[in-house]
């Protein structure tokens, strides 16, 4: 039986902020922990041809699930639109995710008109996409030349059955490979690459991870090690699933010797560890139980428009209605709403986790919000 999964909606539309902030050309903008805003996550589509059972279940995602239609999407242009008025605002970094971002038609193109955006000082953005790889290998050179600066690939295990099972569709290890090396070949490295763990699950395909990043790619690849994380509401997440970063590095070091890094960015998710024999770097992203609330500068837009200001989020704020409302609004007006929802912004979920204020509100679905 399918359970339908609702994106969850703003409840009292429109108590999105609305005069919003004057916003000075130049001000520093900051939520109400003193945290600026720097990387956006725009969501493409909320559909993917893999069925994780961590992200999005076959028994809840069936045939039977109804996914967006193509107009409530967010077009090329508004998303264009909208990525420009946050970069005004202090986004340096753009990261675009789904859902699958690769299964939207001509994403190339997006990635182009993204591309062309620059900070007030004048700079290029960090402009890069998390991909679960399966179509990769064909897409890697035309994004590279719409202008792609790097790559996120997920892969939870290098065994194929291990795999298959995670990811529910029968999807070979070997074309997720081959996309990473395309990657490479068209000029995205270093590329990340993210696992998953899940204790009992796939916890025996850590060392084979790290044995074949560090003999297959070295420096080409950074391989991330994500604890399962307690997302939306269909996974049936539990504690006991969660293999700790602690557990995770002690088991890599003690085969090959780890010495820290120090953080490429501020609010970086993942601590940085190189093999101290030279063979490459790893990266742990300890979401359950080290909190890092505190630097988090990260908004993310919803497929369809919505402004949330946490992965943990229950509620977002309709940018689309703003952009496509019967009164049309100026690049100015839409920059005064986001930076009235950003100075509002008190979230610190990971940090509330456990609690029970936290275990009982609704949370959105990461297929949705994008990772
Ligand atoms: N389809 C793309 C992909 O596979 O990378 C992008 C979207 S996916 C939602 C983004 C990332 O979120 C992936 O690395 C995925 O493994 C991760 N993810 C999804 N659900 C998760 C969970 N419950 N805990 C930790 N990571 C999760």
């Amino acid at each position: 039986m399918s359970t339908r999964v609702i994106p969850l909606h703003d409840a009292d539309r429109p108590q999105f902020p609305p005069p919003g902030l004057p916003v000075r050309a130049g001000a520093r903008l900051v939520d109400t922990l003193g945290r600026p805003l720097r990387d956006l996550r725009i969501s493409v589509t909320d559909r993917c041809n893999f069925r994780c059972s961590y992200c999005m279940p076959k028994q809840v995602f069936d045939k039977h699930h109804q996914f967006l239609p193509h107009d409530e999407l967010l077009n090329f242009e508004e998303i264009t639109r909208l990525a420009r008025v946050f970069v005004g605002l202090g986004v340096e970094k753009l990261r675009i995710t789904g859902g699958e971002p690769l299964l939207r038609r001509h994403i190339e193109s997006l990635i182009d008109m993204l591309a062309q955006l620059r900070t007030p000082d004048g700079r290029e953005l960090d402009l890069t996409l998390t991909t679960n790889g399966s179509v990769l290998a064909k897409k890697a050179a035309a994004l590279k030349a719409a202008g792609l600066k790097r790559l996120t690939v997920s892969l939870d295990g290098l065994d194929d059955a291990v795999f298959q099972r995670m990811n529910d569709v029968g999807f070979p290890v070997a074309t997720v490979l081959d996309g990473i090396r395309a990657a490479l070949a068209a000029g995205l490295g270093p590329v990340k690459v993210n696992m998953v763990v899940q204790r009992g699950v796939n916890d025996d395909q850590i060392l084979p991870m790290a044995r074949h990043f560090r003999e297959h790619f070295g420096q080409g690849a950074v391989l991330r090690f994500i604890e399962y994380m307690d997302v939306g509401t269909t996974n049936g997440w539990r504690m006991d699933q969660v293999l700790p970063s602690a557990e995770v590095q002690r088991r890599i070091a003690a085969e090959w010797p780890l010495v820290p890094l120090s953080a490429s960015a501020p609010g970086e998710t993942a601590e940085r560890w190189a093999y101290a024999d030279g063979g490459g770097e790893v990266g742990f992203i300890s979401s359950v139980t080290q909190a890092f609330c505190g630097d988090c500068n990260r908004a993310r837009v919803s497929t369809e428009g919505r402004l949330y200001t946490c992965l943990f989020a229950h509620r977002g704020h309709d940018l689309r209605g703003l952009l496509r409302g019967a009164e049309p609004v100026s690049d100015a007006q839409l920059a005064s709403a986001v930076a009235g929802v950003w100075s509002g912004r008190a979230d610190r979920y990971s940090q509330l986790r456990g609690t029970a204020a936290a275990a009982t509100l609704p949370r959105v679905e990461m297929h949705y919000i994008g990772g």
